[in-house]
């Protein structure tokens, strides 16, 4: 059994005076989202995702919101941590695809610089990373613009035997 399937969801709601940042990028909006590190859901998905694929624990296990280290934490730095961990498992990333939820700002228009990025973080080719977007057609709370949820899927290829950390 080569492969292992993860599956990440994550949400957050808008605040004023923080910046949007979503899959490592910074997206101009009047708001940003709340949260103890910088609140990239997309990330926080992604990386709940290739934890669950690897058999870890999910990020809350491995870098908690009650830990003042993590307070205002790079969510790319995290996801880089959260990388080693499944490469030290003996993984690598096959393919992700994550659907980003959200009223506003529309997404579209970053959509290539975020896949860019995230095939940089993973080390892998921008064509084994989708990223898409939607609204909720003015329903619910992500409708009516309170936060963005993010879900990610991502399939790990075994390639080696796990390594034993040092
Ligand atoms: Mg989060």
């Amino acid at each position: 059994m080569n492969f292992r399937v993860g599956l990440g969801f994550d949400f957050h709601r808008f605040a004023d005076g923080r910046k949007l940042l979503l899959g490592g990028i910074e997206i101009p909006h009047p708001q940003g989202l709340l949260g103890h590190s910088d609140a990239d859901v997309l990330l926080h998905a992604l990386s709940d995702a290739l934890l669950g694929a690897a058999g870890l624990n999910d990020i809350g296990f491995y870098f908690p919101d009650t830990d003042e280290r993590f307070r205002d934490a790079s969510s790319v730095v995290l996801l880089q941590r959260v990388y080693a961990m499944v490469r030290g498992e003996g993984f690598r990333v096959g393919n992700v695809d994550i659907v980003v939820l959200a009223e506003r700002p529309r997404i579209a228009p970053h959509v290539e610089a975020i896949r860019e990025r995230l095939a940089e973080l993973m080390a892998t080719d921008r064509s084994h990373v989708g990223v898409k977007a939607t609204t909720l057609e003015g329903r619910g709370a992500i409708g009516r613009g309170e936060g963005i949820a993010v879900q990610a899927v991502v399939l790990l290829e075994k390639i080696q035997a796990a390594q034993p950390e040092d």
